[in-house]
């Protein structure tokens, strides 16, 4: 199909929720995508981390396929061996106990707000400035920018907004009613803030203190990129609740939350008719195992490290401060140019995307070389040099 009929067809029968770049891309392999017409392009976004073994993985692709041949989807009607192996792997993992699976990252956050609910039997939350938890009603009313939520307002439940990275505001928010606090580890849509060295520890501690449940809103940290399966496990704490989804089956959909021992649903309270399908949980085995198998946490470290260290080469006086851990990575600006500046590389080939008007943000598959990092410092340095 000709590129125009398919933006003509999107404008015409797609819900205009999205503002897209210009291009239709059409395969990938490892790092790159391609369009229809074979253009290239270094992909460090990875369709907003949710590809962390690479496009056209052939590992991952046969363990879909002979899954895909064996059975796809039978409900949770009926016991599956793949959703009961992912769900021991993941609570191995993270050391907690139990999963909900769902579709995707705001599903997730809606299974921990509604599991809260049920198991503090209280109402109010406790999330913080620029935090980003997804879509639907419950996760929305946690989400920060009033942009998102407006036109849907009432929301529920009750969410108090405190300054994140700083534990007397979050101290002063705890009522009584507190259920629970939702954080990120490290905040992403709000443009990759990494926050103080101690602070989740403490934010732990405190809600240890008070009797209230600790969320950790995993969705773009986990998976490895940070250098663990999970950002917190940088921190040495134990939350009560970890959500997941993005690229924890490699671009199939998949969501989940996971409990600690005694945090529970019973039967009834919550369901997903496709959550926990044998496609999604045999696809979130062969990502995970890929994972381990190739050292892509290691990876993710040690390039991240170096990428870091190259971006903060690059001299430009727009540049004000480099970021991120692992490969989730930041470049904030002087000015609000993020827009222009990834508009000029997708032009040469690198795609990358502004989590806000003055932050570029990196989030590359975790199979990256110092290679591509190169390819990709070479490109933004050039970019930044004709802004
Ligand atoms: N939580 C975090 C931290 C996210 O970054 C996102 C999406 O960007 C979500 C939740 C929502 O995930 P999804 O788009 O899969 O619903």
């Amino acid at each position: 199909m000709e590129i125009e009929k398919i933006k003509q067809l999107e404008k015409q029968h797609i819900m205009q929720t999205y503002g897209r770049f210009p291009i239709v891309l059409d395969h990938g392999i490892g790092p790159y995508v391609y369009c229809k017409e074979g253009k290239k392009y270094l992909d460090f976004i990875s369709g907003i981390a949710c590809v962390p073994c690479g496009h056209g993985n052939k590992e991952i692709a046969k363990a879909i396929s002979e899954q895909a041949k064996k059975l796809v989807q039978v409900s949770n009607l009926y016991y599956t061996e793949p959703q009961v192996k992912l769900a021991e792997k993941l609570s191995k993992l993270s050391g907690l106990e139990k999963c909900f699976f769902c579709n995707s990252g705001t599903e997730a956050n809606e299974a921990a707000i509604k599991l809260t609910k049920k198991v503090t039997k209280k109402k109010e939350f406790i999330a913080f400035e620029g935090s980003f938890h997804g879509r639907t009603t419950a996760s929305l009313a946690a989400t920060w920018k009033a942009k998102y939520k407006k036109p849907f307002e009432p929301l529920s439940p009750n969410v108090k907004f405190v300054k994140y990275n700083d534990i007397k505001a979050l101290e002063k928010a705890i009522t009584k009613d507190t259920a629970a606090v939702i954080i990120e580890p490290i905040q992403g849509e709000a443009g990759i803030i990494v926050p103080d060295k101690g602070y989740l520890k403490k934010v732990e501690e405190l809600c240890n203190k008070n009797n209230i449940l600790l969320i950790v809103d995993e969705v773009q940290s986990g998976n490895g990129r940070t250098g663990k399966f999970f950002a917190y496990l940088h921190e040495n704490i134990k939350p009560d609740i970890v959500t997941l989804a993005k690229g924890l089956a490699n671009g199939l959909p998949i969501g989940v939350c996971i409990a600690k021992k005694g945090i529970d649903f019973d039967k009834g309270n919550h369901a997903s008719t496709f959550g926990g399908n044998n496609l999604c949980c045999a696809a979130a085995l062969a990502t995970i195992d890929y994972i381990e198998e190739n050292n892509l946490m290691e990876n993710a470290e040690k390039v991240g490290n170096y990428f870091m260290k190259e971006l903060g080469k690059l001299k430009h006086n727009i540049i004000k401060k480099v970021k991120g851990k692992g490969l989730m990575i930041g470049v904030e600006l002087k000015q609000n140019k993020a827009k222009e500046i990834v508009d000029k590389c997708l032009e040469k080939g690198l795609l990358i995307n502004n989590a806000t008007e003055n932050i570029i943000r990196f989030l590359p598959p975790l199979i990256i070389t110092k290679k591509e990092v190169d390819e990709c410092t070479k490109i933004l340095d050039e970019v930044i040099k004709e802004c």
